[in-house]
């Protein structure tokens, strides 16, 4: 109910009430009085009624006559004053708690945010405008306690990623220091023993170096210091490039290529120079995850639900459905990839999702197990041509 229609309720009542206590009241005096005082001194002549002298004469002298009609006039004022002070109380009474109750949780809720405390629900009120502003006030809380869980969510992430970026540099670093000492003291003693002692030595670098320019474009990415530029073009027509040039690479790996473009023309907001990092990820992934034996990958693009997909499907070691989720968080290794010594620093696929989130789209990885295979499906929005503006 509107505030304004329930205080105009508030105010009729508090004017009907004592007006018809007032009346009832006044109708059992007047019959006592009637029956108990002489009352036919009080009919006076017309002109005396409108002549407030002669009108207080006769009734001072009629109370005169009879003082205790005065006692029950006197009464009679009192109850009539007691009703008014006591309905306006309670009426008021009855208003302010009406209207103070939200109002006393809205600041108790307000209270509660300053102290930090977001796990409370602000209650609604009778008053249509006073019940907006606790929905608003609660949907503020709400999106409060988001940013705070996100923040935390982060705050997390980021000693994570701190204790695993540690241990991840100090595993090659260690090596190569193995390494340097294994030199120093002699034990590479012959020209083949010292070459790979420097070819594991490079490769362990190769390990830092890689890991130290994922983090940088993983920390460009995440202080939003990449700058996109967006182009309308053909996902399938760009990817058919791309696959082109990585034949002779998966060829070299054993790996034989096959796709299928059908994406009909379809256009999207692509960077290309930001989405062939994320192929060259997927791609390695396919490449470094293989199983022993020649490995296939399908590479497919099509169009679905206003949008343009692209899967990449490989038959290599496949991901437990359970750690599917978590590929995407910074510095996660399967186990198996870390057990088996594969090259990597787990910020690939986090890299990854962050560009095609940039594009608007989605990425997810599919596969039924160990040695299953992996999917990634990846969805862009196709935008129409009608529809195509700044980018
Ligand atoms: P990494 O540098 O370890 O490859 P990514 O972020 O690219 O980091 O991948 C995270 C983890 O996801 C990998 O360590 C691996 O365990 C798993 N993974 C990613 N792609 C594949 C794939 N195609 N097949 C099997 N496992 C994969």
């Amino acid at each position: 109910m509107k505030i304004r229609r329930r205080f105009t309720i508030y105010n009729i009542i508090m004017l009907m009430t004592p007006i018809m206590l007032i009346g009832v009241v006044s109708v059992g005096f007047l019959l006592v009085f009637v029956m108990k005082y002489p009352v036919e001194q009080l009919q006076l002549p017309r002109a005396a009624l409108i002549n407030p002298r002669v009108l207080s004469r006769a009734i001072g002298a009629f109370f005169q006559d009879n003082p205790s009609a005065l006692g029950v006039a006197l009464l009679w004022i009192g109850l009539c004053l007691l009703i008014i002070i006591v309905t306006t109380t309670v009426v008021t009474m009855l208003m302010s708690r009406s209207i103070k109750r939200p109002i006393d949780s809205l600041t108790r809720a307000a209270e509660c945010v300053r102290r930090g405390n977001l796990g409370f629900e602000v209650m609604g009120s009778d008053y249509d405008e006073v019940d907006r502003l606790c929905t608003e006030f609660d949907s503020m809380r709400r999106a409060l306690r988001q940013a705070a869980k996100k923040e935390e969510l982060m705050k997390h992430e980021r000693s994570m990623l701190l204790a695993n970026l540690s241990h991840d540099l100090k595993t090659p670093v260690t090596s190569i220091k193995g390494y340097v000492d294994g030199i120093r003291d002699g034990v590479a003693d012959t020209p083949e023993k010292l070459q790979k002692y420097l070819d594991t030595i490079y490769q362990k670098a190769e390990i830092i170096d890689d890991m130290v320019n994922n983090l940088s474009v993983f920390s460009k990415l995440e202080l939003s210091r990449v700058e996109f530029k967006f182009e309308y073009g053909s996902l399938g027509a760009y990817l058919e490039d791309f696959c082109g040039e990585y034949r002779m690479d998966l060829e070299r790996h054993d790996i034989s290529l096959e796709t299928e473009f059908d994406d009909k023309g379809a256009l999207v907001k692509i960077d290309y120079e930001q989405m062939g990092r994320v192929f060259a990820n997927l791609i390695d992934n396919a490449i470094k995850y293989k199983k022993n034996g020649r490995g296939r990958l399908y590479v497919k693009t099509f169009t679905k639900d206003g949008g343009v997909y692209a899967e990449l499907s490989d038959d290599g070691i496949g991901i437990r459905k359970d750690e599917l989720e978590n590929v995407f968080d910074s510095f996660y290794r399967v186990d198996g990839a870390r057990n088996m010594n594969i090259k990597g620093s787990g910020l690939g696929l986090g890299i990854v999702k962050q560009i095609v989130e940039r594009h608007g789209g989605r990425i997810w990885l599919k596969s039924d197990g160990e040695n299953t295979g992996t999917k990634a499906v990846l969805y862009l929005p196709e935008v129409r041509a009608d529809m195509k503006g700044e980018v």
